[in-house]
């Protein structure tokens, strides 16, 4: 809608569909639905409004997609809109982003300028017109508006999905109080992992990691026929292994570190690479990379730099690979990895942020150090269906257990219940759902 709301009943606006839960009974079981259903039935009404910066590429747009209407099947009100920026405002929170990741830099006042009047703006644009019981704020670039349009008993949650750093973010003094200054007007955070949570900020912090839909046109079931299709439809060659990594083209992912392993792959064993990626409007980078990454790669027919395909065609190519790849240097959590993972696929990456949390090394992937251990370990798969198919399948139970929509959403539920009931929680109290959660230190 022209106000930036992409799903609201209230307003009539309810573009997303979502499957019957016996649906996704069949796949997780009858036991976490059941959960699901007490949960949902006991906070029924409970008005939910989601603000995210960009409708679609990414993570977080992936996400919302299929949660928003999942919720509002279940009885849980939930709005999702989406705020307005410039360009220059995106450069900024791009520049943001970085530095939050632990990318040196710093913020000038005229980036701090630019950001704050696009906040405004938004203010000004009354992007909140009703009365929410719990605002979920995604990521930095709506950041802002909690300490802006707070008003009576709304309560705020900002959640974090990116690869934060705090040693890094407190080395830049600036940043912190930037950054502090807003988020101290929260009432909580929700961070994906223990080794993201900023202890120092005053709020009580939740720890709960994201998750996919197994009945989504990227995640659902496909039959060879169709995959086939699918590649045809991009000339690609299905009889030659393909190596993959699904991505936005963006350096963190280490697009040109893929190309180069590919590369040294294919002296030894015969292979395809696809580098399929989106861009995402708030984030101005990606055309830049797309661009140079065609140029670098242009006399290779064996390479396929595909873009913005449909959520099709990147089921068809995951799917259809031997080996996908996650590359990525800072990543908060690769919900490229959950989807590879899912189709039974060995993921090779490195261990970067959240992709520590879902591949245990050797069991439900491989994590590597450097180019010479990613080639290694990707010839050693190639030649070896059986250990792909192993490995795959113990990837597979793994999301199913901990990273599905159905499963995973009852903690952000609970989370957002605890806001809204319990007004005196100490500040430095850190809410985790997972006692299986073990991992507290950063391995990359
Ligand atoms: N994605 C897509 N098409 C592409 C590249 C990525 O649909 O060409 C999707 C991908 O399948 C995943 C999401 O974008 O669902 C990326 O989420 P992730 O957490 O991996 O990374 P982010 O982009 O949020 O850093």
């Amino acid at each position: 809608m022209e106000d930036g709301t992409l799903y609201s009943k209230r307003k009539g606006f309810t573009p997303l569909h979502v499957p019957p839960l016996k649906e996704y009974a069949k796949i997780v079981g009858e036991e976490p639905i059941k959960k699901l259903e007490e949960v949902s039935e006991r906070l029924s009404g409970m008005k939910m409004l989601d603000l995210s910066s960009t409708p679609y590429g990414g993570g977080v747009a992936e996400m919302l997609h299929s949660s928003v209407p999942f919720l509002n099947s279940i009885g849980i009100d939930d709005e999702w809109k989406v705020i307005k920026g410039s360009k220059e405002f995106f450069e900024v929170t791009k520049t943001m982003h970085h530095l939050l990741q632990g990318k040196k830099g710093k913020l000038t006042a005229e980036d701090e300028k630019i950001y704050f009047s696009a906040i405004k703006e938004n203010v000004a644009l009354d992007i909140i017109d009703y009365e929410p019981d719990v605002v979920f704020v995604h990521d930095p670039q709506p950041l802002a508006l909690a300490r802006e349009l707070k008003r009576g008993d709304v309560r705020w949650i900002w959640r974090c999905h990116i690869d934060i750093d705090e040693v890094a973010l407190r080395r830049n003094p600036r940043l912190w109080d930037f950054i502090t200054y807003w988020a101290e007007a929260f009432d909580a955070a929700i961070f994906t992992a223990a080794y993201f949570v900023i202890s120092q900020w005053p709020l009580p912090k939740f720890i709960i990691p994201p998750f996919i839909d197994p009945l989504s046109e990227k995640n659902r079931e496909m039959s060879e026929d169709e995959i086939q299709k699918e590649l045809e439809k991009e000339d690609i060659d299905t009889e030659k292994p393909i190596l993959s990594q699904i991505s936005r083209f963006d350096h963190w992912k280490d697009p040109e570190g893929v190309v180069s392993i590919y590369k040294k792959v294919k002296e030894k064993e015969e292979c395809q690479l696809i580098l399929a990626g989106s861009f995402a409007s708030d984030d101005p980078e990606g055309e830049r990379v797309y661009k140079e990454l065609k140029e670098t790669t242009r006399d290779d027919k064996n390479i396929h730099i595909l873009c913005e395909c449909p959520d099709s065609c990147i089921n068809a190519i995951q799917r259809a690979s031997s080996v996908i790849l996650q590359n990525s240097k800072k990543e908060g959590f690769g919900l490229t990895v959950t989807e590879a993972m899912w189709k039974g696929k060995p993921v090779v990456a490195r261990p970067a942020g959240g992709i520590a949390l879902q591949i245990r090394d050797g069991h439900t992937g491989f994590l590597v150090n450097g180019e010479e251990e990613a080639v290694k370990r990707i010839l050693h798969l190639l030649r070896d269906p059986k250990k792909r198919d192993v490995v795959g399948k113990r990837a597979r139970r793994y999301v199913k257990e901990h990273f599905l929509l159905p499963v995973r959403i009852v903690d952000y539920l609970l989370a957002a219940d605890f806001i809204n009931r319990t007004k005196e929680i100490p500040e430095e109290s850190i809410i985790s759902f997972h006692p299986w959660f073990k991992i507290s230190k950063r391995v990359w």
